[in-house]
């Protein structure tokens, strides 16, 4: 049988819950994976117009970046160590206010270099101007998920809330047939949206069967503002405005109940942990293990690279793994596979998809192989453990997303990075 593409490696895992297979191999035609198996089997039964060969490689599924604010890789490093609220005001704000769709696409092409370089194949974004980085990322490649900023107040692209939900679908419709843009709806938090925008926006995303990304109890302050503006905490709040449902990804949950836990539980929200970013702030800690055992569907995302300071998915998956066991002195309170699951097929059920965070026979070919000939993986006895606690990054040398490799041992194959990085230091001249 012809195909387009095989993969063939010293080890594959299709998914953090299944075995290993050594010497593994996937065959891809278009975007998709159309076999999976041994190398010996694979090679016996296609005949692939391209190979791709790694025998020290360990084929993983793409991961999934749940939040972020890619564009931010633009203010990384600017100002660190300073409160939520100050830092937001003080320094984040008065320059996103300069931001111009063109400054934008060039952050979105940075941040796209900086995810596929670490093993991202696809993201959840949530920013300003998010038509012209949904035109950017899929120029280069990479899956996404677009959700234009909310606000009762001017953002740098809409003057209110209202006219950016008509932009929101619009963009729907611009972009509903391409294979790699979704839009979503995304109120911004519950205390920067009034109730009546936070109705509107759950009365769209409903009509649109999209996506409902919104921040969601980050810090005590706004568990205290919600309850003094509305006698109730941040997530029984939406949940009584019917705003929680199975296609809601909410972001944070660092300040939360057991009645509210219980409420992400029974209505089926997916929930998106950012432990870095919650750390780097000191908004505080998600209590991951509580959430899990309520059944909640745990997914992990870097936040925007200003309050992180990257987007590798690597950093964020360990930070994940070892917080809860040092806060409840308990090594098997989380373990590697749910950890690995979060960023991968949960990650893929927060999305609504069946077809991404695996690799299985008819699913989108969308993976990244890891370099394990290097002295840091070195040895290997479990390629989950190697992924979760050992693993960075730059320990990714190759990278495809439906069908079409963008890293090629360590290269990107479409962004010039040379040309990217220059230009990137003329552009943040004029920003800060
Ligand atoms: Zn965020």
């Amino acid at each position: 049988m012809r195909c387009d593409l095989l993969v063939t490696a010293r080890f594959l895992l299709p998914s953090p819950h299944e075995q290993v297979i050594e010497n593994g191999a996937l065959a891809i035609t278009g975007d998709e994976i159309v076999d999976i198996g041994t190398a010996d089997e694979l090679l016996l039964n296609h005949q692939p117009s391209q190979r791709l060969e790694r025998p020290s490689g360990l084929i993983i599924p793409g991961l999934i970046n749940c939040h972020t604010h890619i564009p931010m890789v633009l203010f990384r490093g600017l100002a660190d160590d300073i409160p939520l609220k100050r830092w937001l005001e003080e320094y984040i704000f008065p320059r996103e206010a300069k931001l111009t769709p063109e400054i934008i696409a060039l952050g979105t092409e940075l941040a796209c270099a900086e995810m596929i370089r670490s093993g991202t194949t696809a993201f959840v974004d949530m920013y300003f101007h998010e038509d012209k980085m949904a035109e950017t990322a899929s120029k280069i490649g990479l899956r996404g998920w677009y959700g234009e900023g909310l606000l009762d107040f001017p953002s740098p692209s809409f003057p209110d809330g209202y006219q950016a939900l008509e932009a929101t679908i619009e963009m729907a419709e611009k972009w509903k047939n391409h294979p790699l843009v979704e839009i979503a709806v995304a109120p911004h938090t519950p205390y920067t949206c009034s109730r009546d925008l936070l109705l509107k926006a759950g009365e769209i995303a409903q009509n649109m069967d999209a996506l409902l990304l919104i921040h969601l109890s980050e810090t005590a302050w706004e568990v205290q503002e919600i309850k003094s503006r509305f006698g109730k905490t941040p997530t029984e709040y939406l949940y009584n405005l019917g705003v929680l449902t199975e296609k809601t990804l909410a972001i944070h949950g660092v300040h939360l109940t057991e009645s509210d836990i219980n409420i992400l539980a029974a209505t089926g929200s997916s929930l998106c942990h950012c432990p870095e970013s919650n750390l780097k702030l000191g908004s505080g800690i998600c209590p991951v293990p509580e959430l899990l055992s309520a059944g909640v569907n745990l997914c992990i995302g870097t936040d925007g690279a200003a309050s992180n300071n990257d987007l590798d998915l690597f950093g964020e998956m360990d930070f994940a793994a070892k917080l809860p066991k040092g806060i409840h002195h308990d090594p098997a309170v989380v373990w590697a596979e749910q950890i690995l699951d979060m960023s991968t097929t949960a990650a893929a059920r927060a999305l609504g998809r069946q077809d991404i965070g695996r690799l299985a026979k008819g699913c989108k070919a969308d993976l990244a192989i890891l370099d394990l000939h290097r002295p840091g993986l070195t040895p290997c006895f479990n390629p989950v453990s190697q992924i979760v606690y050992t693993a960075k990054g730059a320990d990714v040398s190759d990278l495809i997303v439906a069908g079409k490799i963008l890293l090629e041992r360590h290269e990107l194959t479409t962004i010039d990075q040379e040309r990217l990085i220059h230009e990137i230091h003329q552009v943040v001249k004029g920003l800060v």
